[in-house]
């Protein structure tokens, strides 16, 4: 709790010391229920849920003298209430041999950084883990999947630049099932800037994955970078036109202040949200907790 809470320091002296400002007054009137609702919004977490929150805490202390802690503890309250429900882990389906996660998003999101992550927790459970370099268009990011690859004990399967990204998973899969793996990671391309191109390529990966097991992927976890805002949220819009998005993963939560995002993407997706990203190295992929996270979020 308190690395997350280092992690989300940026976050939280945002919103905690602004919260501290407008509250000086001590009193919940019209002009500080405004304020706090603009902070909210640009904290990020959107229009809709910051103006339900402050309509919350107005019904029952309008006109009240109030603590900043005191509307800090309430807010947390209500956005752990927001976030309870998609809170949940990656679990790795063990009976489904092999579990098939289909990691997508655009690129710089971090797919390739949190499938390591993933990988080495997985490993750490005494789990088979394969991985599939189906970034198949950045040379960068197939050599960085072989060094997570080689960082963590696990079997990379990788083709030159160029490769067909639906046969490349293809392979991974048969390997993964000659070997008994548990689980196949599968890297993505994230080229948004065409969006034809990148749905056909999807959407042929998906195909492929299917004739090998037609309940596959079992997961599509789309990676989102915080830092980018509300380009998270419209990124969400985007995917979820292309594929069948099954959960998040956020990532970049330790130089940001932008912590608001899972708020505004819980209330709008209700997608699970796996995991968040607060580093670059191995460890820094936290189990996302609703009560932790509203918490380090308020300061
Ligand atoms: P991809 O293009 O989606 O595969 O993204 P990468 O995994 O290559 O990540 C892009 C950059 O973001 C790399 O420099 C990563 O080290 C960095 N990165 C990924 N996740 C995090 C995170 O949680 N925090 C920070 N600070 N950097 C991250």
């Amino acid at each position: 709790f308190s690395r997350l809470k280092a992690g989300l320091s940026r976050s939280s002296s945002k919103l905690g010391e602004g919260i501290g400002g407008i509250f000086t007054k001590k009193k919940l009137d019209d002009e500080s229920i405004e304020e706090l609702e603009e902070l909210l919004i640009t904290s990020d977490l959107g229009v809709t849920t910051a103006t339900r929150l402050t309509e919350n805490l107005a019904k029952t202390r309008f006109n009240k003298d109030v603590e900043p802690h005191e509307v800090s503890e309430a807010l947390a309250a209500d956005i752990a209430t927001i976030l309870e429900p998609v809170a949940t882990p990656l679990e790795v389906d063990k009976s489904k041999s092999p579990h098939i996660i289909l990691m997508v998003g655009v690129n710089g999101s971090g797919k390739t950084t949190t499938i390591g992550k993933l990988a080495t927790q997985y490993k750490a459970q005494g789990l088979n883990v394969t991985l599939a370099a189906g970034d198949t268009f950045r040379a960068a990011a197939i050599e960085q999947l072989q060094i997570w690859g080689e960082r963590t004990g696990c079997p990379v399967v990788a083709k030159e630049t160029g490769s067909d990204a639906a046969g490349l998973a293809y392979e991974a899969i048969e390997r993964a099932r000659s070997e008994n793996a548990d689980v196949v990671l599968i890297d993505t391309a994230g080229r948004l800037h065409n969006k034809s191109d990148l749905m056909s390529e999807l959407q042929k990966v998906i195909r492929v994955i299917k004739k090998l097991d037609e309940n596959a992927p079992h997961d599509v976890v789309l990676v989102l970078d915080a830092t980018t805002g509300q380009n998270a949220v419209s990124q969400v819009g985007t995917f979820k036109e292309l594929v069948d998005v099954t959960g998040l993963v956020v990532t970049k939560l330790d130089g940001s202040a932008r912590g608001g995002i899972l708020v505004a993407l819980a209330e709008k997706f209700g997608l699970p949200v796996h995991a968040i990203g607060v580093g670059e190295t191995a460890d820094d992929l936290r189990p996302f907790t609703a009560k932790d996270f509203s918490r380090s979020l308020m300061g």
